[in-house]
C-alpha cells in the first residue's frame, strides 16, 4: 500500500450536497424510497447506495468510516457509539457458545472485565497469555480457538505486541488476530501488519479533545458487512450506532491527527528522557531501554514518533496519589482517566482503568501499585512542563 496514513485521508474526497468542504451531516434515522421495490431491495442487501435506517448506516457514520478505512489501509469500517461496543461487537461477531479466545492478559480493564467476567455467561472460555510470549501463545491454542485479542501497545505496562508474527500464527492456525490500536493510531497500522480486525476507542487520541465517546471497527468489506446484516449482524442487533453529529466532528478532528501524534510524541520523549537521565523509573516506548523498542521501530509508519503514553512508578498507592494532585495543583495537566486529549491526563492505573484487574493479577504481571500513566499533552512549553513534574516530585519524596 503506497502513502502514510494520514496522507490517504487527506486524498480521499468527501464534500457536501452543495460542494461544502465538510462533508453534510445527515440527521435523519430514516429515508425515503421513491419506489417500495428498492426498499425490498435494500433490506435484502440489493441496493448500492441506498440508505435504510440509521440504526443500519448513516450517510455521516460512513464518511468516518472511510476515513478511518483510509487510515488503517482496510476495505471497509465500521463506527459505533464506543469503543468497548467496537472490541464487544468485533468478539461476539466471531465467536459462537463453545469458542475459545486467547487473549493477552494484560488490556484496557474494560475489556479485561468483558472477557473474564462477561463472556463465560455465553460459555466462550478465554486463556489469558502473556501476549509477548509466543510460546505461551501458540501453546493455548485449541481446536476451538477463534481469536487471538491483543492491543498493539497493552494499556498500561506499554508492552508492544509483534503483529507480524501473531499474525503468521493466526493464519498457519486459521484463527482471527483482532488488535486495539487505540494507543498508536498513524503510528502503527495493524492491518498492514497481518491483524485481520483493527478496534478503536475513537474516544482517545483520534477524536483528541474529549467531547465524546466513539469507537471503529477496520477489516475486510465481508466482515464490515456481516456486521452490518439485517439478519445476523451483531452492531445491527444489538445496536450501538454512534450519533451522525459526531461521526461529523470526530471526522474533522481526524484530519489533524497526524500534527497531533507528532507532537504528543515529541513531548512523551522529551519528558521520558529527562526522567531517565534523572534515574527515575519511568517506561516509555521510545527509549532505548524499552524491551520492544527495536520491534516497535520495525513495525511503526515513520515521523509520528512513538506514542503519547508514559509511565512513572511512584511505587505506592499513597505516593502516587499525593503526586497527582500535586500536579493537578501545579496545572501539569489533569487527574484524569482517558487518554489522547490535548491537555496531559494522569491517573494510578491500578486503581482507576485497570481496577478490574483483580490485584493478584496485578501483581503477577509487574503492575505496581504506584503506577502512574501519563497521557502527555500537546504543551508547546513542554521544558516548563517537566519543571513542574520534577519540582512535584521533589515534594513527594
Ligand atoms: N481500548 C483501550 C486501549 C482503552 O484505553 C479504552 C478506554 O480507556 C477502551 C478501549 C474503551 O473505549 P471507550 O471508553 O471509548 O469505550
Amino acid at each position: 500500500m503506497k502513502n502514510n496514513p494520514a496522507t490517504r485521508i487527506q486524498e480521499l474526497k468527501q464534500f457536501g450536497e452543495y460542494g461544502d468542504v465538510n462533508p453534510s451531516i445527515t440527521d435523519s434515522a430514516t429515508y425515503t424510497f421513491l419506489a417500495a421495490k428498492t426498499m425490498t431491495d435494500t433490506f435484502n442487501g440489493e441496493s448500492q447506495g441506498c440508505f435504510l435506517y440509521s440504526r443500519h448506516w448513516n450517510p455521516s457514520n460512513k464518511y468516518l468510516a472511510d476515513a478511518l478505512a483510509a487510515m488503517e489501509g482496510t476495505e471497509s469500517a465500521w463506527v459505533t457509539a464506543s469503543g468497548m461496543s467496537a472490541i464487544t461487537n468485533t468478539i461476539m461477531q466471531l465467536c459462537n457458545s463453545g469458542d475459545h479466545i486467547i487473549t493477552s492478559i494484560i488490556t484496557y480493564g474494560g475489556t479485561f472485565a468483558f472477557l473474564k467476567n462477561y463472556l463465560p455467561k455465553f460459555n466462550i472460555d478465554v486463556t489469558f497469555v502473556d501476549i509477548e510470549d509466543l510460546y505461551s501463545v501458540e501453546k493455548a491454542i485449541r481446536p476451538n480457538t477463534k481469536l487471538i485479542y491483543t492491543e498493539t501497545m497493552t494499556n498500561p505496562m506499554l508492552q508492544i505486541s509483534d503483529i507480524p508474527s501473531l499474525s503468521e500464527l493466526c493464519k498457519k492456525n486459521n484463527i482471527k488476530l483482532v488488535v486495539d490500536n487505540t494507543f498508536t493510531p498513524m503510528i502503527v497500522s495493524p492491518y498492514l501488519l497481518g491483524a485481520d480486525i483493527v478496534v478503536y476507542s475513537l474516544t482517545k487520541f483520534v477524536n483528541g479533545t474529549n467531547d465524546c465517546v466513539a469507537g471503529a471497527i477496520c477489516s475486510d468489506a465481508s466482515f464490515i458487512n456481516a456486521l452490518s446484516d439485517v439478519n445476523s449482524g451483531t452492531s445491527m442487533l444489538l445496536g450501538p450506532v454512534l450519533d451522525p453529529m459526531r461521526s461529523a466532528s470526530i471526522l474533522k478532528n481526524m484530519h489533524t491527527l497526524h500534527i497531533r501524534m507528532k507532537q504528543h510524541s515529541a513531548n512523551a520523549l522529551f519528558i521520558a528522557n529527562k526522567l531517565k537521565e534523572a534515574n527515575l523509573p519511568v517506561t516509555y516506548a521510545g527509549l532505548p531501554e524499552h524491551p520492544r523498542h527495536e520491534l516497535l521501530k520495525e513495525m511503526m509508519n515513520k515521523n509520528y514518533g512513538f506514542g503519547g503514553i508514559i509511565s512513572i512508578d511512584m511505587k505506592t498507592v499513597e505516593k502516587a496519589n499525593k503526586f497527582m494532585e500535586l500536579m493537578q495543583n501545579e496545572g501539569v495537566g489533569y487527574l484524569a482517566v482517558s487518554l489522547g486529549y490535548f491537555k496531559t491526563l494522569f491517573s494510578n492505573s491500578g486503581k482507576s482503568t485497570s481496577s478490574e484487574v483483580p490485584d493478584e493479577i496485578q501483581k503477577k504481571i509487574g503492575m505496581s501499585p504506584g503506577l502512574v500513566r501519563f497521557s502527555v499533552g500537546l504543551d508547546d512549553d513542554i521544558q516548563n512542563t517537566l519543571d513542574k513534574i520534577f519540582s512535584c516530585i521533589s515534594k513527594v519524596e
